[in-house]
């Protein structure tokens, strides 16, 4: 068949190029976590004032009461703003450029299609039923932060329980969230993407707002010759050769199906006045953006790095919030702030001197202890009559 030929080299160009960007991000943001686990002189912030659905999740509570849920701070709305100015333009293109848990599950169902020389579907009845699934992960945990006050997708987030894949904690607070991590690495190798299709609440919000994105994936059927790589590439399993252009709220934008076609301009993406982009520039202009946003952020002061400890927290926010304890504070830091008595702490938690100074979470984990910081909390809660 006579027709003119895709530039195969730029299109490889544009995949790794892509890859390239997705492993970095990945690469930093595990980074931040290790470093939250274990510091070196720097404690980064923890997962969730880092992931752009903890601004969804704190919204209300920010609106009514003017505070944040706890472990959430203005990076996560940051975040979020940066994905949503993203999706002005590019639709779900954090989903696709940006996301550290999609690429985990990429790698795995690259791996997959290194090992089975195919991948698997389900059948698109089941398929098309599961995918609303994620709409009702969506629909469920935001309600119930919002009534409840509290971050209560935490155990089950598959996200968060990869953060503390060196802590202790995993086995018990994150045992959930790391059993989905599992299965969603696993389910990656042979259906590619799985959490992504069926389970994230971020790409179930980002498919309602997909509308506003201007530029989406494009197919000329002049010059199409329906050889059917562009389905075959797509990780989400749309059938770009038998569309005009690609509108479904499924599509990440990772632009798989454009870096595939054999046929010059044959599948492009554009916006409605005809304006044209190309993959790799996708990419980057994705990754500038949301890097600017966060850079600006940084200098203004609405994106925090560090962790800060229940005294800094109290003292900036002027309120003291229980639930902002954490196992990084230690002993004297809570005594100071809630002015309990110290030798109260040491009766309650049956601690030496040393461990009254030592992170609360390293005294939970000595051997013999029976409790968490979760109890600490409860304890203070108590002591302060806040129950
Ligand atoms: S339609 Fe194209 S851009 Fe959208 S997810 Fe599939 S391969 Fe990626
Ligand atoms: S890859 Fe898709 S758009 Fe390109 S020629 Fe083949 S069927 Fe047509």
């Amino acid at each position: 068949m006579d027709y003119v030929k895709s530039d195969s080299g730029k299109q490889k160009q544009n995949r790794t190029f892509r890859l390239v960007i997705l492993l970095l991000v990945l690469v930093f943001s595990t980074t931040l976590g290790i470093l939250h686990q274990h510091p070196l002189g720097f404690k980064p912030a923890g997962v969730d004032a880092f992931c752009p659905f903890g601004g969804i999740e704190s919204a209300f509570s920010l609106v009514t009461t003017g505070r944040m849920l706890s472990r959430i701070a203005w990076s996560s709305f940051t975040l979020l703003g940066a994905v949503l100015l993203l999706a002005v333009l590019f639709r779900r293109s954090f989903c696709g450029n940006l996301c550290p848990l999609g690429t985990l599950q990429e790698l795995f169902g690259i791996l997959g299609k290194k090992i089975f020389g195919r991948r698997w579907e389900l059948s698109s009845g089941i398929d098309r039923a599961a995918r609303y699934l994620k709409y009702a992960v969506l629909a469920v945990f935001v309600s119930l932060s919002w009534i409840l006050g509290t971050l209560v997708i935490r155990p089950y987030d598959p996200w968060a329980a990869y953060h503390h894949i060196t802590s202790v904690d995993l086995l018990s607070e994150f045992s959930v969230g790391f059993g989905i991590l599992l299965l969603s690495f696993i389910g990656s190798i042979f259906l590619e993407r799985v959490f992504c299709k069926y389970l994230c609440p971020m790409g179930a919000f980002l498919g309602l707002v997909n509308r506003i994105g201007r530029f989406r994936v494009k197919r000329n059927d002049e010059t199409c010759i329906h050889c059917k790589k562009c389905d075959k590439a797509c990780p989400v399993n749309i059938e770009v050769s038998s569309v005009a252009q690609v509108q479904s709220s499924e599509c990440i934008v990772c632009n798989e199906c454009v870096n595939a076609c054999p046929v010059k301009d044959t599948l492009y993406i554009g916006t409605r006045k005809k304006a044209k982009i190309g993959a790799g520039s996708v990419v980057l202009v994705s990754i500038v953006l949301f890097a600017a946003v966060v850079a600006v952020a940084s200098y203004t002061g609405g994106f925090e790095w560090k962790q800060k400890t229940i005294v800094e927290t109290t003292t900036e926010t002027g309120f003291f919030n229980p639930d902002e304890i954490r196992g990084s504070d230690t002993f004297r830091n809570v005594s100071e702030i809630t002015g309990i008595d110290k030798k109260l702490f040491l009766k309650e938690f049956e601690l030496s001197e040393e461990e009254f100074e030592l992170p609360i979470k390293d005294a939970a984990h000595r051997e013999g202890s029976e409790w968490e910081t979760e109890n600490v909390r409860e304890f203070v809660k108590k002591q302060l009559g806040l129950e």
